[in-house]
């Protein structure tokens, strides 16, 4: 089971970013507040890291 506790904080602007249900490990994640996405590597425990995007 998910532990409920664990959050996902913006590497960029630090707002909380909400899980989505039945989040699996290689989704895709976006701060609502800068649009900084985050890719989920492990749900056990969370880990994530910031997606650079290249312009
Ligand atoms: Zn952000």
């Amino acid at each position: 089971m998910a532990d409920a506790n664990l959050k996902i904080t913006c590497p960029d602007c630090n707002s909380e970013i909400p899980q989505i249900e039945g989040m699996v490990v290689g989704d895709i994640l976006e701060c609502s507040e800068c649009g900084t996405e985050v890719e989920i590597q492990s749900l056990e425990p969370l880990t994530y890291r910031e997606l650079i995007e290249e312009k």
